[in-house]
C-alpha cells in the first residue's frame, strides 16, 4: 500500500456558546492544526446559530474544519476530546451551553456505528449550521455516506436563522 493512501478526509463541526464563543473556536481551530498526524487543514468561516435544545442558553458560534489525518476515526475523537477538556468543557445537560464542542462529521466515505462513535454524524442532515460552513469548504460535489449529495441535504434542510459573521 502506498504511504499516499493512509491520509484520510475528514471533515470536524467546530461550536461555542460560552466565554468568549469566537475566540473558543479559533483557538480550537489552531490547536486542531496543530495535532500530530494532521496535514491541510482548513477553517471554513463562522456563523452563528441559535441553540439546539434548551433555548435558554446563548446563541452559538460554529464553524467547520476539513484536515487530512494519518488516525484512526476514535484516535481522531480522542484527540478532538483532549481538545474539548482543555477548554474546560463540561458534561451535564444535554445539548447544554458549552465552551467548545467538536463532532467529527465525516471521515472518507466511512459509515460507522460503534458506541462511543458515528460516523457520518447523525444529525448532519438536520443541522444548517453544520451544512452551511460544509458547504463553503467541501467540494461542490461531495457526497455523504449513506446520506446523499451534499447539495441535496442543504437543499432539504432550513436555514434556521443562521448567518455568517466574517
Ligand atoms: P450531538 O451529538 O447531538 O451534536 P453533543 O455534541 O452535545 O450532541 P456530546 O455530549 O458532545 O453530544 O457527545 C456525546 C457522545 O457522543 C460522546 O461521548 C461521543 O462518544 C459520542 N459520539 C458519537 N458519534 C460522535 C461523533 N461523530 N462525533 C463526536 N462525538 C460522537
Ligand atoms: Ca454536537
Ligand atoms: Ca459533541
Amino acid at each position: 500500500m502506498s504511504q499516499a493512501s493512509n491520509w484520510h478526509e475528514a471533515y470536524i463541526g467546530l461550536g461555542s456558546n460560552l466565554d468568549a464563543p469566537l475566540q473558543q473556536v479559533r483557538t480550537a481551530a489552531r490547536e486542531i492544526s496543530a495535532l500530530p498526524g494532521i496535514r491541510e487543514p482548513r477553517l471554513s468561516p463562522l456563523y452563528s446559530s441559535f441553540p439546539v435544545g434548551p433555548q435558554d442558553q446563548p446563541d452559538y458560534i460554529n464553524a467547520v474544519m476539513q484536515i487530512r489525518t494519518d488516525r484512526s476515526p476514535l484516535e481522531l475523537l480522542r484527540q478532538l476530546q483532549a481538545i474539548e477538556n482543555q477548554h474546560g468543557r463540561l458534561r451535564s445537560t444535554r445539548w447544554g451551553a458549552r465552551t467548545l464542542d467538536l463532532d467529527l462529521l465525516l471521515y472518507d466515505d466511512l459509515i460507522l456505528n460503534e458506541p462511543d462513535l458515528i460516523v457520518p454524524h447523525p444529525e448532519l442532515a438536520n443541522r444548517s449550521f453544520v451544512l452551511y460552513p460544509l458547504a463553503d469548504i467541501a467540494p461542490a460535489d461531495l457526497r455523504i455516506a449513506g446520506k446523499g449529495s451534499l447539495t441535496n441535504l442543504l437543499a432539504n434542510c432550513a436555514a434556521n436563522g443562521i448567518h455568517r459573521i466574517e
